[in-house]
């Protein structure tokens, strides 16, 4: 079945921050669309809010005012739900309650063609539990939007067990003739982005319940040496407490209690506390008027050796070669199977998801300081060490000089297995590994969806075949062994991607 062409009125239903949105998306794809919601004046009000945002574009010379007038020309507000009946597409972007769904939908069945396609922009509710009372569930399926729609592009095109796979095709190519960046998921807790994007938070609330550093200096790591939009913390101050434990708890309780979605303590904490972020007008960060936000941590100037060896033939060999022959400093290769950069008192090496400290005393080398994992290293703007605790301070000295002299802020963090950036994306690499290995989608819709619904810089499987799916691995093996807690378990596909030498993407 071809995407719905322009002839086919698309129904939404549910007219407030989503449905408006997707009311926009449909018409500038040329659709007629019906607006309908039960509060009066909503469906109206929804119409003049998508209007306001095209009149910025029109201010900005980004849209032409006769554009403008066309698109909000189509959308109809409605009054009744049963002018909704000549639609092909109903999309539903109501309250967020099964009982209420179920009974939208039982209403739309009764009034709407055999032939119309009704599809749930849910969060979080099984597309399967919704159709269950439907007497055509085949005909039902999830359209997971982002907000703000217009404007985000990716859309879940998520099958409960009773969708008809040609109905979810005909809207996945129907949302791509839309402009969006389309991935189909089976409808499973969290669906693609909403699971495997908890790591994301997961790992930033453990390493700051463990004093690793403070939210202020981690979210610095994840921007400045992640390459991520923002960090755990400023984002969940963005999302709202509220919402983002709920989201957490749901999908902790759906997967039964396994401990890789397990909720913080510390996040609690803020919601027992009502620093709910932004909107509370605290969260990790105070918000108050007048109020600053904190420094993130960076080390003082410390002076630079002149000459280093830098071990290895590996591609991060050859960029710090390059960065430290470009600072002025005298670099020798040396063979070896691992990177390292050597001082007269230390030893750098990339983390591998031990403790420094603990693989200090396994490779006897007291003077080590670990790296943290960059996006990019010659881009990054900051560099993350952490040292072991046999590492004498003339050795942190040291790297934090050499590091500085190739022009990055450095940032030490306390030993923590993994540090920021390499467990974080160990982590999410991790989860969508085992969202593929359960068969609810590919690989390819992991990075998509990564990228287009919470703009991560690399998707996370591109990001692990960067790193290497066998040092991947041995991180996740590391960590699982450091806290010996099944949330680090690394998935039964990484380990068998690992064995064959196969990367995600080949
Ligand atoms: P919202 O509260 O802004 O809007 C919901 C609208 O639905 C309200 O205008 C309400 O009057 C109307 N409504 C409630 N019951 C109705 C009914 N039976 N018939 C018709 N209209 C009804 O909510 P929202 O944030 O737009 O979320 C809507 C849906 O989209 C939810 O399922 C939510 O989980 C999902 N969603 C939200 C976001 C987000 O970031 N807000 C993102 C993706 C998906």
């Amino acid at each position: 079945m071809p995407a719905l062409d322009t002839s086919n009125i698309i129904a939404v239903i549910g007219a407030g921050t989503m449905g408006a949105g997707v009311a926009q998306v449909a018409a500038s794809a040329g659709h007629p669309v019906l607006l309908f919601d039960t509060a009066p004046g909503a469906a109206q009000k929804g119409i003049d809010s998508a209007a306001k945002g095209l009149d910025k574009l029109v201010q900005r010379g980004r849209m032409s005012e006769q554009d403008r007038n066309t698109l909000i020309a189509r959308i109809t507000a409605v009054e009744t739900i049963e002018e909704l009946a000549g639609a092909t597409l109903f999309i539903e972007a109501i309250v967020e309650r099964l009982d209420i769904k179920q009974q939208l939908f039982q209403q739309l069945e009764s009034i709407a063609s055999e032939q119309s396609i009704l599809a749930t922009n849910t969060s979080s509710i099984s597309v399967t539990a919704i159709g269950s009372v439907l007497k055509r569930p085949e005909r039902l399926l999830g359209m997971h939007f982002f907000n703000p729609a217009p404007i985000m592009k990716l859309v879940e095109i998520l099958s409960g067990l009773a969708t008809d796979s040609a109905i979810a095709s005909n809207i996945y190519d129907t949302a791509k003739a839309w402009g969006k960046q389309v991935v189909h998921a089976k409808s499973t807790p969290g669906f693609i982005v909403n699971r495997v994007a908890r790591p994301f938070y997961a790992e930033g609330l453990r390493i700051l319940q463990e004093g690793a550093s403070n939210p202020a200096t981690i979210d610095a790591i994840m921007r400045d040496c992640g390459g991520f939009r923002m960090g755990p913390f400023e984002l969940m101050d963005l999302i709202g407490h509220d919402v983002n434990y709920a989201v957490t708890q749901s999908v902790f309780e759906a997967y039964y209690g396994d401990q890789r979605f397990q909720p913080s303590l510390v996040q609690k904490e803020l919601l027992d506390a009502g620093f709910l972020g932004r909107k509370s007008g605290r969260g990790f960060y105070d918000y108050s008027d007048g109020t600053e936000k904190p420094e993130a941590q960076i080390c003082p100037p410390c002076p630079a050796p002149d000459q280093v060896e830098v071990a290895g033939q590996s591609a991060i060999a050859d960029i710090f070669t390059e960065l430290l022959s470009n600072a002025g400093i005298k670099v020798s290769r040396i063979e070896a199977d691992e990177f390292a950069i050597i001082t007269q008192h230390a030893t750098l090496k990339q983390s591998n998801g031990q403790m420094a400290t603990v693989r200090a005393l396994e490779e006897e080398t007291d003077d080590l300081i670990l790296l943290d994992l960059a996006l990019d290293y010659a881009a990054a703007s900051r560099l993350v060490i952490s040292a072991a605790d046999q590492a004498s301070l003339s050795a942190v000295d040291e790297i934090v000089g050499l590091l500085q002299k190739i022009g990055k802020q450095v940032t030490q963090i306390d030993d923590i297995a993994g540090m920021c950036v390499l467990r974080t994306v160990c982590m999410l690499a991790n989860e969508g590994a085992d969202a593929v290995n359960q068969q609810v989608c590919s690989i390819e819709a992991i990075d998509i969806a990564m990228q287009g619904g919470v703009n991560y810089p690399a998707g996370p499987m591109a990001w692990a075949d960067q790193i290497g799916i066998e040092n991947v691995l041995n991180v996740l093996d590391n960590l699982c062994q450091n806290y010996g807690e099944d949330r680090y378990r690394p998935s039964a596909l990484i380990i068998r991607r690992a064995a064959a030498g196969r990367p995600f993407h080949e």
